[in-house]
């Protein structure tokens, strides 16, 4: 096995034992998060929902099918995508992550970035616009990108707020559209 995927399944049992910040004692299932170690494009969300929570996987509940159909329109495929949050374990009632919370489970995230080495990373929401890009609102850089360590974050909105705000859609398709034409001249160049 590769050391990069060793580590990550060595953090991913770090993880399922935290108990570094009050979550642990209502989660029921820890959503380190999917996908391929060499995956080119990284996706990261708020929390784990309910959903989330029972089945231990990341995006599987409303949201998470409105991210399926909106990564499927720009051409993405979701199992290309290492898909996380910046929780990993359930705010419950689905309260928004207390500042402590992400500042404890954030040494987990920028793991597993480091570890994968994504060439674009989509920030889904403010909260992990917050958690990456430091104190700007997501209203403030979404439309923006920025080259940070080689890699490309696009900050869009989180498909929840799409679920209340249908005319976000187009936008998030957009930016989802505009990570996927990133990553795919960054393996051109490779391959050339
Ligand atoms: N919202 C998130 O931010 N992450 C999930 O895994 C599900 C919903
Ligand atoms: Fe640990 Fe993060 Fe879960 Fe808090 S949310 S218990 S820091 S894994």
């Amino acid at each position: 096995m590769e050391k990069r995927e060793k580590e990550l399944r060595e953090l991913l049992e770090c993880v399922r034992k935290c108990k570094k910040c009050g979550l642990w004692k209502t989660r029921n299932k820890v959503v380190f998060g999917e996908g391929p170690i060499n995956a080119k494009i990284m996706l990261i969300g708020q929390a784990p929902g309910k959903q989330e929570d029972k089945v231990g996987k990341p995006f599987v509940g409303r949201a998470g099918k409105l991210l399926n159909k909106l990564l499927r329109k720009a051409g993405i495929k979701r199992d290309e995508c290492f898909i996380t949050s910046v929780l990993k374990c359930f705010p419950p009632k689905n309260r928004k992550p207390k500042k402590q919370e992400i500042r404890k489970c954030k040494p987990y995230l920028l793991k597993q970035i480091e570890l994968i080495r994504p060439k674009v990373i989509v920030l889904l929401g403010n909260t992990a616009v917050e958690a990456i890009l430091g104190k700007t609102k997501l209203k403030e850089v979404r439309g923006k990108k920025f080259f940070i360590n080689h890699m490309l974050f696009v900050p869009t909105y989180h498909p929840a707020a799409a679920l209340r705000f249908k005319q976000l859609e187009k936008k998030i398709e957009k930016d989802l559209s505009i990570a996927k034409a990133f990553y795919e001249l960054c393996s051109n160049h490779k391959s050339n």
